[in-house]
């Protein structure tokens, strides 16, 4: 059966973006203000060489205690359903303390994870990158869901890997 790739982050860094262009639809709402994504959204890949499910979640907030509780329970059926993960953090924010806590999460799950430096167009992609190898999530991929650089590269990447 066909790979199940999760989309996770915290809301607003461009998961239903990403997901929209992998899926070639305008299913997922992107929207200028954070948690609209409250279920999970799958979709097919079409995007890249192989054959996949994209899965779309609301994403974690990682504040509080956490992870936060309402997005919490989605998230963790997408990341328990996932053959990978994409871990998308915004290169224009920077990083920042809910990213870690997320990592730290995603890192509980034990699977092949690929962060993704969202929002890189028009960046220098190995400085976009830089901060954020202190993930210790790998190397990360600088790409733009907006205009598409860089995204089937990454998709074929992590696929390439399982
Ligand atoms: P989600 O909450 O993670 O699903 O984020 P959305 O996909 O809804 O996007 C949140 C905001 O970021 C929207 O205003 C998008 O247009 C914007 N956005 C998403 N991807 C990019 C990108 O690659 N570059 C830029 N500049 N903005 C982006
Ligand atoms: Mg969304």
């Amino acid at each position: 059966s066909k790979p199940v790739i999760a989309l996770v982050g915290r809301p607003n860094v461009g998961k239903s973006t990403l997901f929209n262009r992998l899926t070639r639809s305008r299913d997922a709402i992107v929207a200028d203000y954070p948690g609209l994504t409250r279920d999970r959204q799958y979709g097919t890949g079409r995007v890249g060489s192989i054959p996949y499910i994209v899965v779309d979640t609301g994403g974690l907030s990682g504040e509080i205690e956490g992870v936060d509780p309402l997005m919490a329970g989605q998230v963790r059926v997408a990341l328990e359903e996932a053959d990978a993960i994409l871990f998308l953090v915004d290169g224009r924010q920077g990083l920042i303390p809910a990213d870690e806590v997320i990592a730290n999460y995603i890192r509980l799950f034990d699977k092949p994870v690929q962060v993704l430096v969202n929002k890189a167009e028009g960046y220098d992609h190995a400085l976009a990158n830089s901060e954020f190898f202190q993930l210790g999530l790998g190397d990360p991929i600088a790409i733009s869901s907006a205009h598409g650089d860089n995204v089937a590269y990454a998709v074929d990447k992590v696929l390439s890997e399982l």
